[in-house]
């Protein structure tokens, strides 16, 4: 089939059929397909939608058409994934834990864009920590560690790297079929056999409603396990932080502490219930997940001597500690208002070629539904020159006090696939 066949196909609402699905997809990455020609077909995908089976199609040619990691026989092969939000330093702490209680997780992450961190720039906190590892390498600390956690290669899944570009130049990323073909196509090409998704919702969130997280999450778990990958999604809370610390070096060390069982109460619960382990508990409240981290960070390069101080980059921070003005409830810590104060502060990154300030960010002192006095220290921010003002504003902003006890929705709102 041609590819204006396909995309008079499209226009007219007539179902695709999955080899032509994949002959698109093979055109995007040999290049045979157009720009345009991928544009539109996009804009027809975002506004017609696509079926269970055509997403499948999309996905399956999208990791087939890159590198498909294949692993010796072994433990069970797992991997989550988090559709992204304020303060998610779940992998630093769950691959670890996944590898004490004797699972295999190759993790391959992303770094961040917009207000929400990625994996890759908070590990790189760690002074000498390498997120490039090839095919090779990463063989040799999966067998010795049992996890990894890197960047993608340049052979996994190719065809996403131009379909998301160009979702973003086009306007059409908040599509349910686009993003699931886009987040499984990598994690089918890590060759696990079981996936956990995290799937976030609320004012942080990619999705801001339940309803749109929950179609999210069920279309995730269904294509997933229409490619062979058992699959389960819970959605959670991104209405507040997870944790009490934004940035990257400060999200590495409260992940540190959460390895020896000394981490904030809902990061531990989120690790824990993502696990799905009957001794995730007990092995992280007992800190014996942490040499795992160490000999992980050691494998891929990093200094583990600077795991016991202060990590790179953060000299010459200052700390600017926010008060309430008065006395009452929190009532709410809007994660989205959080994420922009870290990021106007340089914590993230508005291209993707863009470098990141490990060393700045914001520490809560407070969860919503607390109670305050006036003067009481409710965040501080951890600032270089880079946008302090802004960030003192969307930080004020995203933290109202006030007489009512307000209603917090729970951590984690629902479980997709059990
Ligand atoms: N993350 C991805 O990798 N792809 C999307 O489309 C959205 C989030």
């Amino acid at each position: 089939m041609h590819v204006d066949e396909l995309l008079y196909a499209m226009r007219s609402g007539t179902p695709q059929r999955p080899e032509h699905i994949e002959a698109f997809v093979r055109g995007v990455v040999d290049g045979s397909v157009s720009r345009p020609q991928a544009a539109a077909w996009l804009a027809w995908a975002f506004t017609r939608g696509l079926d269970d089976s055509e997403t499948v199609a999309l996905t399956r040619a999208m990791t087939d058409t890159g590198h498909v990691m294949r692993w010796p026989d072994g433990p069970e092969l797992v991997d989550k994934h988090s559709t992204g939000g304020v303060g998610d330093k779940v992998s630093l702490v769950l691959a670890p834990l996944w590898a004490e209680l004797g699972l295999r997780v190759p993790m391959i992450s992303g770094r961040g864009l917009g207000h929400t961190g990625g994996t890759l720039d908070k590990l790189e906190s760690i002074p000498g920590f390498r997120t490039d590892l090839d095919d090779a390498e990463l063989g040799v600390v999966l067998a010795d560690v049992g996890c990894f956690i890197s960047g993608q290669t340049a052979s996994v899944a190719p065809a996403d790297k131009v379909l998301y570009a160009l979702r973003n130049e086009t306007c059409t990323v908040e599509s349910i079929p686009l993003i699931v073909g886009s987040i499984l196509s990598k994690k089918l090409a890590e060759g696990v056999q079981r996936l956990v998704l995290d799937v976030k919702t609320g004012s942080g969130a990619f999705m801001k409603s339940l309803d749109d997280s929950r179609a999210l999450a069920e279309a995730l778990v269904r294509v997933a396990r229409g490619a062979g990958v058992d699959c389960t999604a819970h959605i959670t809370a991104m209405d507040r932080p997870l944790g009490r610390a934004v940035g990257n070096a400060l999200e590495v060390e409260e992940s540190m502490a959460c390895l020896k069982g000394e981490g904030p109460a809902d990061l531990h619960e989120l690790v824990v219930a993502l696990a799905g382990h009957p001794r995730a508990d007990e092995v992280l409240r007992s800190g014996a997940a942490w040499p795992r981290f160490e000999a992980m960070v050691a494998a891929q390069g990093g200094d583990r001597r600077t795991l016991h101080g202060r990590l790179r980059d953060q000299a010459g921070v200052r700390e600017h500690v926010l008060c309430a003005a008065e006395a009452g409830i929190v009532q709410a810590v809007d994660a989205g208002g959080i994420g922009r104060a870290a990021f106007v502060l340089g914590a993230g990154r508005r291209r993707a070629e863009a470098p990141v300030d490990f060393g700045v960010g914001c520490v809560l002192h407070v969860v919503p539904g607390d109670r305050v006095g006036a003067g009481q220290p409710l965040v501080t921010l951890h600032v270089r020159d880079q946008g302090v003002e802004e960030a003192t504003q969307l930080a004020r902003a995203a933290l109202p006090i006030g007489d009512a006890p307000p209603q917090v929705p729970p951590l984690i709102a629902a479980t997709v696939g059990i």
